[in-house]
């Protein structure tokens, strides 16, 4: 299948159904934060358990490419320790900032469909935009 048919169908699917998704409008302890690029708003749970291992839901009004992103974004990190969690949210940046090979995004599953639109800034910052907001978080604002 062509990467241009994989990224529509799989964003399709992540857009309609995505993973980790709850309900956080009136959760206190989700961070929100707006993405004035296309106007998409995210809110992000999350917790390290006892076993120090990123717990983490999304809840989101945004584009499919960004709710795709967030829904890939917290297949990958979840259950992650928080060394691991900085490593692969700082490659990925790095990959969709350019600064990294595109081919590094195949060790992420489904993330990986995103080589297709490193050409183009506007779904670029889309598809940033969650993995931004995790970093602030974790950077940040939380632990
Ligand atoms: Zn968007």
């Amino acid at each position: 299948m062509e990467l241009q048919e994989l990224y529509n169908r799989t964003v399709r699917e992540h857009s309609i159904r995505p993973h980790n998704f709850l309900n956080l409008k009136k959760n206190p302890q989700a961070w929100e934060k707006q993405n004035p690029e296309c106007g998409d708003t995210i809110r992000i749970f999350l917790q390290w358990n006892s076993q120090e291992e990123l717990e983490i839901a999304f809840d989101m009004e945004g584009c499919a490419v960004s709710t795709a992103s967030a829904s890939m974004m917290t297949d990958i990190v979840k259950g992650k320790k928080k060394q691991e969690v900085e490593k692969i949210y700082q490659e990925v940046l790095d990959v969709m900032k350019g600064s990294k090979e595109a081919n590094l995004l195949d060790t992420y599953g489904d993330l990986s469909v995103f080589k297709g639109i490193l050409a183009y800034p506007v779904r670029l910052q889309c598809a940033i935009f969650p993995w931004k907001t995790l970093q602030d978080i974790i950077e940040k604002r939380y632990l």
